[in-house]
Formats: structure tokens, sequence, C-alpha cells
């Protein structure tokens, strides 16, 4: 019979795997210990713990990778700093790779020889997961994802029962008894996806009513746990179902909701791992959705609809992560009086703490308060009365600092305060 491997065995293996090009030039003697990543770090700015810089996290695994990868290591294993993979190593790296950084990639944008720290976390986490350390509840999510597509006729009835209740409310916002939130329609245009939650369906659906826009929903939510596992395997099969449905509805694009990390799977992960089946549609983002409308005149807002003081938080996601630095602004640019950045901001803002599928581990609340004092110090310094947000996980963190902290700031979406400024025009065009 076969000699069950030890955990350790199997983590190496998993590295040896996961061993690339990009990950042998992070993993290296770039990193010349210059330390300007170190207070790059909210972690690190929150805590001033050195342990918890980017540097020092991504060490911990480095000295591994060298350990296995680097030649010099058997003549000089001191010079070099490799070491052999302990189950030790393991549980520490639980601890740096995905309680202590949040994937928000500020440290590359400030490392001068752009070592990608957060690549060599991402390993680990991938690592972790296919060795069973990482975190119970992200697994449980992603499975759940993955469960809904095997039990679909289980959910269907009740999912269309509440999408009924949405659309009267609809309706009654509206004042049209004719207005609709679509689900299955084929030949619609957008195939929009939503997050679990009303909130993420109601003022879109407002917004399209009234540019008259061809959509629907699927079955299918956006949100990708698989992701934070760096699990490829689960997170390939929870964006699968999304490219199925678009493909069986023919839709000319789909449109991923306020939500940071499933728009960077779908727009910059899901087309490497599809690239042997071209699809006929592309992906945006409802933030590009939401300006184009305004820019063309398609919806008609008016500012003074949104007469408070607004602060807009740039997700990583969106931004340092996918480039979506200038829609939001004009977005915000007509719909609200008083708009006010936060500093620093666009590439080099502050991650709210919440990223990387932390705000979904009650457990780690403490540590994830303590490193979103950067992002409540910064929304404080702005006066403003309202932070918005275009991702719903950076707008759970920020409701939970602004409670912490004692901001009294309203938590928006950018949906919602597009919707709040739209001007009637009972979804004629
Ligand atoms: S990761 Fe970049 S900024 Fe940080 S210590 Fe290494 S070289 Fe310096
Ligand atoms: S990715 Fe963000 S949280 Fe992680 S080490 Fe870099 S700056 Fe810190």
């Amino acid at each position: 019979m076969e000699e069950q491997k030890t955990v350790v065995e199997q983590a190496k293996e998993e590295l040896e795997k996961r061993f690339s090009r990009t990950l042998a030039v992070a993993a290296s003697n770039l990193c010349v210990h210059c330390g300007l990543c170190v207070d790059q770090c909210h972690y690190f700015v929150a805590t001033r713990d050195p342990n918890i810089s980017p540097v020092a996290k991504a060490e911990q695994v480095r000295r591994v990778v060298k350990g296995e990868h680097d030649w010099l290591r058997r003549i000089f294993p001191w010079w070099t700093g490799a070491k052999e993979l302990t189950e030790e190593d393991l549980d520490k790296w639980v601890e740096a790779a995905f309680r202590n950084c949040s994937m928000c990639q500020r440290c590359v944008v400030n490392c001068p020889l752009g070592v990608d720290t957060p690549l060599v976390l991402a390993t680990a986490r991938g690592v972790l997961t296919a060795v069973g350390k990482a975190p119970e509840i992200l697994v449980q999510l992603a499975d759940a994802a993955i469960a809904r597509e095997e039990n679909l006729e289980f959910f269907k009835d009740f999912y269309l029962e509440q999408i009924k209740e949405l659309e009267a409310e609809l309706q009654k916002k509206v004042g049209d008894p004719e207005a609709r939130i679509p689900v299955g329609v084929e030949g619609a245009r957008f195939l929009y996806v939503p997050l679990s939650g009303a909130h993420t369906i109601m003022p879109a659906a407002e917004i399209f009513y009234h540019a008259g826009e061809s959509w629907t929903l699927s079955m299918f939510e956006a949100a990708n746990y698989g992701i934070f596992l760096n699990d490829p395997v689960r997170s390939k099969r929870i964006t699968e179902r999304i490219i199925r449905e678009a493909e069986r509805l023919k839709v000319q694009e789909i449109i991923i909701t306020e939500c940071g990390h499933a728009y960077a799977v779908s727009r910059w992960e899901a087309p490497k791992w599809f690239k042997d089946q071209p699809w006929n549609f592309r992906v945006r983002s409802i933030l590009e959705v939401m300006d184009e409308y305004i820019q063309t005149g398609r919806i008609q807002v008016d500012k003074s609809r949104n007469p408070f003081s607004v602060t807009y938080h740039d997700s990583c996601n969106l931004g340092r992560n996918s480039g979506l630095f200038d829609e939001p602004r004009r977005i915000l640019a007509a719909c609200v009086e008083d708009f006010r950045e936060m500093t620093p901001n666009r590439e080099r803002n502050y991650c709210c703490g919440g990223g990387g599928g932390l705000v979904a581990i009650p457990e780690w609340q403490d540590i994830r308060l303590e490193a979103g004092k950067p992002k409540a110090d910064q929304i404080r310094a702005t006066g403003a009365e309202a932070v918005v947000a275009s991702c719903d996980n950076c707008r759970h963190q920020l409701g939970e600092i602004n409670e912490h902290y004692g901001l009294n700031v309203r938590v928006m979406g950018m949906a919602e305060l597009v919707a709040n400024a739209i001007v009637p025009n009972n979804g004629k065009k």
C-alpha cells in the first residue's frame, strides 16, 4: 500500500506545481531588503509591527522557495537565507498570507524593483488550501457557490419568488407596473451579475429601467471565494457558471455588479482560464456602464439630489488592479454637489483592510479593524458625510470601521448614489 504523504511533502509538491517564471522572479534575490515597502502596507502603518511588513511576510515563503530552487543554498545556506519547509512554517504562513495580507498590491506599486509580494503570499495561500490549512469559512463559501449550480432546481423557485418581490418594489419606486427585473431572458444585451442581496440588484434595476436597457439576471451571483484561496479549480468552476449562462443567453456583455474581486476575476483571470474557448461577449463593471450612460446622456442626473459631501474609496481590485480610476470620478462629478478626494488616492490609496476574503472571517475581526485605521483616518480627514465604495467587500469593512472608529459617515454604493440622482423619465428612450 502506498504510504500517505506528510503535510510537508504535500505542500512541497504543491509549491513545485506552482513554481513559475513570475514566482521565480518574485522569490529571488530581486528584493534588496531596502524596506521601502514597509510603511506602504496598512498592516504595518496601523500596528508598527515589523513582522507584518510586506518584506517580512514574503521572506517567510521566499526562504522556502529558495531552499527548493536556489542552487547556492547547498554551499551557502546562511547567505541565501534558504530553509527547509516544516509544518510550523505552514502554520506561520496562514498568519502571513491569509490573516495579515489583504492582497491589496500597494507594496508592489511602491517597490522600486516591482517585487510582487502579493504573488509570493498568494502562492502560499494556494499551497495552504491544497494541504487543508486555509480558513475553513473561505472553503465553505467557495463550495457553496459550486453547490448552488449542482442543486439549481432546489434554489430556483425560491430565487424567482424573491426577484418577483423585488420587481414589485421596483414598480412602486419608478411608478410603472410594467417595470421588470428579468431572469434568464435569451437575447438580452447584458447579463447583469449581482451578489446575493437586494442591495446589489435594486439600484442597478432602477438605473437599467431609466436607461431603457435590455438586460437579464441569471441564477448565479458574482462572488468567487475560490480566488481568495488561490484555488484555480474552484475559481474556474465558479466563474464558468456565469460564462456558460452568458453563452446560453447569447448576451453581448457580462456586467459585473459593484464587487472588486468578482470584476478582477471575470475581467482578467477568466480569459486566461478559457483561452481555448473564445467568447463572443465582453466583460465590464457596472461602474463603466453608469459612466457611459451619464456621459452619453442616456440617463439624466441631477447632483442636487445628493446634497451631502461625499468621498470615494478606490477599491484595490477596481483601481490598482484594474485601472478604473476615472470612471467613478466622472460619475461623482455628475451626481454629487460636494466631492472630496481622500489622500492618498487612486493607485496609492490605502486598502480598507477587508480585501482578500478577510471580511468573511469573523475570528480575525480584531486585526482587520486595526488594519483599517489608516482608511478610517483618511475618511475622517476629508470631513465628508458619506463614503462611496464600488465594492461590496469594501462597503462591509467600511461599515465596520465607521462604527469602530466613530466616523459617523454614511457608507454607500455608487449605484445607490446614481439611482438617487436620476431624473425620472419613466423608462422611455
Ligand atoms: S519588496 Fe521591494 S521595497 Fe520591499 S524591501 Fe524588497 S526591494 Fe525593498
Ligand atoms: S499586498 Fe497589501 S496587505 Fe499584502 S503585504 Fe502588500 S501592502 Fe500589505
